[in-house]
């Protein structure tokens, strides 16, 4: 590999932007649940798959599959070859500089795991600060509890209003000379919040502070630049972009990971190893031990390119149009509350409904083929500071339409008018 840019994707096709074409993309939607066709509203949780990923999959093991960067043989050559290509498809679609600044992981999760052990840790000492928000995934909130708690440091949050946005000031007050990093959700699983990631990297790095970006929920709905948003990491998941499960990419600034030591030893990641004492690869290589989930990752590419041929910015209109929809449909609904109102919403709405356990709506709706989420929703801090335990939450993809939404809307109907 070099350290060119990939080509950039295709020009957005709006033409080929197409709810019913691109449902009939989906094999899995064409199944029926509960003898009804599968409404599919959790695409938050995971996106379903479009046939071309499939094939991906299977072609790679039909054809390329060999262990990568290790054979002499075309096989292997290839394998790896289509492995490094992938990895520039990820550069490209994040907007990366270069494409040593992609690392590929096993999900969101574990690339804030790597930051964690990797990036901070080392740095962190007793009285220390991480900064995060009321509205993390327990993903950006767990990792940072344990290296702080090794360390005598603490995990402090950010509060939201009542609307669910960021305060932007409280935040900007809770950066201080003993804040080590800074890490926030660019889109709330919850509350579809968009938050304002460009003005809070640069309100971190006017203090002098790095920051990483919690994107699991923002790269598959709208388009992405790392390198505009100047912020110093970036994770997202490969499942949740319409690609396999299994696979996830941290972006990391070069300087920034190139001083970072290793946090998993093995296969791969070294130079040259000696019962006296080893030295490590360079970057990404150093944080990719041992044998990764190779065809996911080909695959993974095969999803971006998938949604760089829609265009993010056709994607984001789509989806905007369906949230819309659903704010306007899910408001007629008697008994319903809508968790937050924030002025920018992408993708995802939670909501209550009174006299109904948000458990019992997701087993009603799926009477009907209708797929929720219920729950907590990995973020029990934020339902902690609505006054809940749980909530009911629907999620849009690329695939749905307002009949859709529709018929979750009638299915709600039916319960409120059940439990009220
Ligand atoms: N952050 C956010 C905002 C998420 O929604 C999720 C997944 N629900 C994660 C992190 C973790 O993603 P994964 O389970 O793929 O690691």
């Amino acid at each position: 590999m070099n350290g060119l840019r990939a080509p950039a994707p295709a020009p957005p096709a709006e033409a080929a932007f197409d709810p019913e074409a691109l449902r009939a993309q989906f094999p899995i939607l064409r199944t029926k649940m509960q003898g009804r066709p599968l409404v599919y509203l959790d695409s938050a949780a995971s996106t379903q798959k479009p046939a071309r990923v499939i094939e991906r999959l299977k072609s790679f093991y039909e054809r390329d599959y060999a262990n990568i960067h290790r054979g002499v043989y075309e096989l292997s050559q290839r394998a790896s070859a289509l492995h490094d290509e992938a990895r520039r498809k990820v550069q490209a679609f994040l907007g990366a500089r270069d494409w040593r600044e992609i690392v590929f992981v096993r999900n969101a999760t574990e690339a804030i795991n790597l930051v964690a052990y990797a990036f901070l840790r080392p740095k962190l000492e007793p009285g220390d600060e991480i900064l995060v928000t009321e509205m993390e995934h327990h993903a950006n909130i767990v990792p940072w509890q344990i290296v702080a708690g090794e360390r005598g440091a603490r995990v402090v949050a950010a509060p939201i209003t009542d609307a669910g946005e960021l305060d932007l000031d409280a935040l900007a007050e809770r950066i201080t000379g003993r804040t080590r990093l800074v890490s926030v959700v660019w889109v709330s699983n919850v509350l579809g919040t968009v938050n304002p990631v460009a003005e809070i990297v640069a309100l971190a790095h006017r203090k002098g502070v790095p920051v990483l970006i919690d994107a699991a929920q923002a790269v598959q709905h709208q388009p992405v630049d790392v390198a505009a948003l100047d912020c110093d990491f970036l994770v997202c998941s490969a499942h949740k972009t319409y690609g396999p499960s299994g696979v996830g990419a941290l972006y990391g600034k070069a300087e920034l990971l190139d001083a970072m030591p290793p946090w998993q030893g093995g296969g791969d990641m070294i130079e040259k190893v000696g019962f006296e004492g080893t030295t490590f690869n360079e970057i990404p290589f150093r944080f990719e031990a041992g044998t990764p989930d190779i065809a996911g990752i080909v695959a993974f590419g095969e999803a971006l390119d998938f949604l760089g041929e829609l265009g993010l910015e056709a994607v984001a209109r789509h989806e905007a149009a369906l949230i819309a929809h659903a704010q306007r449909s899910l408001a007629q609904i008697p008994g319903l509350r809508v968790l937050g109102a924030p002025k920018e919403r992408r993708s995802a709405i939670a909501f209550t409904l009174e006299g109904a356990h948000p458990q019992d709506i997701g087993m009603l709706l799926d009477l009907d083929g209708i797929a929720i989420r219920t729950g907590h929703h990995c973020a029990m801090p934020l339902h902690e500071r609505f006054g809940l335990s749980a909530s009911a939450r629907m999620s849009v993809g690329v695939y749905n339409s307002e009949a859709d939404i529709d018929a979750l809307t009638a299915g709600l109907r039916r319960i409120a008018g059940m439990f009220q």
